[in-house]
């Protein structure tokens, strides 16, 4: 048995029942397994048994008050996977389905995507079950100073940088990083992704989505193609989604549909993005309502999205929410590239389709590690207590972007593997955090 199968065997019996952590380290480690076996000096140090096991995972309760007076108790979790080369950086996800597997699962990537970034920068992530969703601005506030309560002595600025995620936006960060000012007495860069008036960046709100599409078009251009004049549907409505639409549009494609997590949208003369950020940004609304602003478009109840036809297809809700099926219709259907700006929006067997079908497939580790690169420019900023213009933000996300995406192709290649980028991402992430682990001794 090989040293991958050895450690995953290993891994999965030691943490039963998170399925998410299992399929994101059987993805990974699948992957590596041609790379590792060629560099033993990874078995002899052990790196891929302490890769597996988080740093620390901190997990604790969070009790608040509702609007009725009642009080509400609700789980927090922070993991922090990986400080090999740099603070834990990763975002906080508040939603109903978080658990502590989803939490590793997503940790344990943030590692490899961290890594991708060229910027210095460790792998965590953490979140709570809470949800936010029709609760008054008072009550997330309640939640988000409990949350903060406890998480506050666990991170920092040279220690754990904590970001948004689903259900984490401007407001929750706002609250979470007052209360951490008042606990600790410091005002310094401990969250990412904070309002520009209290040490936040340009250009960070639009950089996942941004990132991901300057990816997907370089990945295009250098297979003779562009995002100019191709339909896109993008899956999710939320920050992501937003941004990468917006982006989209300026390049010159076509967004022909965007969801939520009751339907979806379908307007065949392209997706108004002013009246989806109204509903969106402004009246956390339905996705359904914008029939209200477009009466031709068409609202459908329930998943189905990658029945749409299209060029480009960019997942960007939440984990496993592209699967077989939806990859063989948008194959016959002639779909050419996919870029994941959700995190494993993609299931295992939904990728391996689009790889035998030799469609352009670049992982969410790799493509939307726009949003976190942007936070550790954000991270920059406050230490150098400067603040750069969005079109400097924007640029220096470009040359990253474009900068992952070569050398996810350069990795791919390297290991025999051209244009699998699953492969190349996972190779080229790892090759870094190692060479750290194994350079800093037993750590
Ligand atoms: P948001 O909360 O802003 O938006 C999430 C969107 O996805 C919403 O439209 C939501 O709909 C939809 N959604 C959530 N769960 C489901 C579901 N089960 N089925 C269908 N739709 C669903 O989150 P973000 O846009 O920030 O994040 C989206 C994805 O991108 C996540 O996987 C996240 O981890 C990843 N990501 C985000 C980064 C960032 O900078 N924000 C960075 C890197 C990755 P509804 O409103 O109905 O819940």
């Amino acid at each position: 048995m090989s040293y991958t199968a050895k450690v995953l065997e290993q891994a999965i019996k030691r943490n039963p029942h998170e399925p998410e952590f299992h399929q994101a380290m059987t993805e990974i480690l699948t992957t590596l397994q041609p790379f590792v076996d060629s560099h033993p000096e990874y078995e002899r140090a052990g790196v891929l048994e302490r890769l597996v096991e988080p740093e620390r995972v901190i997990m604790f309760r969070v009790p608040w008050v509702d609007d009725a007076g009642k009080m509400q108790v609700n789980k927090g979790y922070r993991v922090q996977f990986n400080s090999a080369i740099g603070p834990y950086k990763g975002g906080l996800r508040f939603h109903p389905s978080v658990s502590l597997s989803i939490i590793k699962f997503l940790g344990f990537e943030q590692i490899f995507k961290n890594s991708l970034t060229g910027q210095p920068i460790g792998g965590g992530k953490g979140g709570s079950d809470f949800d936010p969703k029709g609760k008054s601005d008072r009550e997330v506030m309640a939640f988000c100073q409990s949350f903060m309560t406890e998480l506050f002595r666990h991170i920092g600025q040279n220690t754990d940088v904590p970001a948004g995620d689903i259900g984490v936006g401007g407001r929750e960060i706002g609250f979470m990083f007052g209360q951490y000012k008042r606990l600790a007495n410091s005002f310094e860069g401990v969250l990412t992704g904070k309002g520009l008036v209290y040490g936040g960046s340009l250009a960070r709100t639009e950089a996942t989505g941004y990132g991901l599409v300057y990816l997907t078009d370089e990945m295009l251009r250098q297979h003779g193609k562009s995002l100019e004049g191709k339909t896109v549907v993008i899956s999710g409505s939320g920050n992501v989604a937003i941004y990468a639409t917006q982006k989209v549009q300026q390049l010159g494609g076509k967004v022909l549909a965007l969801s939520d997590s009751n339907g979806y949208i379908y307007d065949a003369e392209g997706i108004d993005l002013a009246a989806v950020k109204d509903i969106k940004e402004i009246k956390r609304g339905r996705i359904s309502e914008y029939k209200n602003y477009r009466p031709k478009a068409v609202y459908t109840e329930g998943t189905g999205i990658w029945n749409v036809k299209c060029d480009v297809a960019l997942p960007c809700a939440t984990q496993n929410e592209l699967g077989e099926t939806d990859a063989k219709t948008l194959v016959k259907n002639g779909c050419i590239a996919v870029g994941e700006g959700a995190n494993m929006p993609t299931t295992a067997e939904a990728t391996e389709v689009f790889l035998q079908n030799k469609v352009l497939f670049a992982p969410g580790k790799a493509a939307n590690a726009g949003g976190v690169a942007t936070s550790a420019l954000e991270m920059s900023q406050n230490s150098m207590r400067a603040s750069w213009s969005f079109d400097e933000v924007d640029q220096k996300l470009k040359v990253i972007m474009v900068n992952i995406y070569n050398n996810i192709a350069a990795a791919a290649k390297e290991a025999g593997q051209e244009d699998n980028f699953v492969a190349g991402a996972n190779i080229a992430g790892f090759k870094k955090v190692a060479e750290a682990m194994i350079l800093q001794g037993a750590i």
